[in-house]
């Protein structure tokens, strides 16, 4: 077991004028406190703890600037102060919340004064989804996090760490991949070939699938029947326990589709690029309703953050056509029952085959074909403006509508 830590990127999306200037004050209570304790050249904590202590701050800020100074003044020996120095909170200052109705699905609690604090939704860099939905699960730890403003954007530094098991030492060739299908009909499916080439041991998700189909609908009818009613509260506290349900369903499941991968020789599960099907968006209505419905980085995230606690690799494939190509000659056929894919070429041996099983051997294949590539070795450092992209739905309608309602209770 290692830590591994990360920083984890948030941008805050538009704040209103009022937060803008609750944002302001924090930044310039904690720039003067910084400033007092540093001319009077404070050493010790106790020595920053009685300069700051009269400042309207919270005490995540106060705390975290009777550990700096005296790193200031005694380690670094700083001479001068900038004036731009991001706002320190310590540990568990932030608070995170996962709204996964909404367009802007993230919301972080940012510490305002001592009982005083700000939600506000922010935009995560989608690269870092593991890492959030690990935080969010309570298998991340936080630690000290950073607010500060450039070119008018303010923005959140958070400091992360989880357990990892190392990597076995097994070359990329000799890996075993199992292909990971997200879908319609089974929530999760996952597959590999045998020694001999075989398709073998196939598992589907597919009552979990049901559950998780049910529970939105529910949600979609229920929310939107009580906010006609006026009750934006109940429909709201409503949604968020049945998306906790949703939540809790999503964890089990690809906790035991890691348990399937401990249980291969060698593995590397194989998950389809977001990135491509963020880019193909319009090749089909299909692909807009498994990302939206089915919370695809949602179930993503908490593979590869799960996978890497036990030491096991992903990888990610270029998703075009998985669901459509035949595992066993490549050609394009079609799916006459959501459930059934028919190979069209007479040639082949293969005629009717289970559907998400088809896709997740064709997502294993794309591994050994050489399509894959491993996302920690990406650098996107733009990639937290288009993460919005993502969730881009066909419900769009009544997203804007919960998004409204839940955005209101979110007003400090
Ligand atoms: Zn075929």
């Amino acid at each position: 077991m290692t830590g591994l830590t990360k920083t984890l990127e948030l941008k805050l999306v538009d704040p209103n004028a009022h937060k803008r200037r609750k944002l302001r004050e924090t930044r310039e209570a904690y720039q003067h406190a910084l400033q007092d304790a540093f001319d009077a050249r404070c050493t010790t904590q106790t020595e920053a703890n009685d300069v700051v202590l009269t400042y309207d701050l919270s005490g995540y800020a106060k705390n975290a600037l009777k550990k700096y100074v005296p790193q200031l003044t005694t380690t670094y020996n700083a001479g001068d102060l900038h004036d731009d120095h991001p706002i320190r909170f310590t540990n568990e200052g932030l608070r995170l919340d996962h709204k996964p109705e909404n367009g802007i699905e993230w919301y972080v609690k940012i510490p305002h004064h001592e009982d005083y604090h700000l939600w506000m939704p922010a935009q995560p860099n989608p690269e870092q989804r593991d890492w959030l939905e690990a935080l969010n699960a309570g298998d991340a730890e936080m630690g000290e996090s950073r607010l500060f403003e450039r070119d008018g954007t303010w923005s959140l530094h958070v400091t992360a760490t989880r357990d990892v098991e190392e990597r076995s030492e097994v070359s990329a060739e000799e890996r075993t991949p199992i292909g990971v299908d997200i879908g319609e009909a089974s929530l999760v499916t996952v597959c590999h070939r045998d020694n001999h080439g075989s398709p073998t041991a196939p598992e589907l998700w597919a009552e979990e699938g049901k559950t998780v189909r049910q529970l939105r609908k529910t949600y979609f009818t229920a929310t939107r029947r009580l906010q006609t009613r006026g009750s934006e509260r109940i429909a709201e506290s409503f949604g968020d326990d049945l998306w906790r349900q949703i939540d809790d369903v999503f964890h089990r499941v690809t906790r035991e589709v890691v348990e399937y991968a401990e249980s291969v020789e060698n593995p590397v599960l194989v998950l389809e690029d977001l990135t491509d099907i963020r880019e193909s968006m319009d090749y089909g209505e299909y692909m807009n309703r498994r990302l939206h419905g089915w919370g695809f980085a949602k179930l993503h995230g908490q593979i590869r953050y799960k996978a890497v606690e036990m030491g096991i690799p992903v990888e990610t494939v270029n998703p075009r056509n998985t669901s459509k190509e035949c595992h066993a000659c490549g050609e394009v056929g079609n799916r006459p029952k959501q459930a059934t894919f028919t190979c069209t070429n007479e040639a082949c041996w293969m005629g009717e085959y289970q559907a998400d099983v088809n896709g997740a051997i064709n997502i294993a294949d794309r591994y050994l074909s050489g399509e894959s590539r491993s996302r920690e070795y990406e650098n996107d450092d733009d990639s937290a403006e288009d993460g919005g992209r993502l969730t881009a739905p066909q419900d769009s309608h009544a997203d804007a509508e919960t998004q409204q309602a839940t955005r209101g209770t979110y007003a400090s």
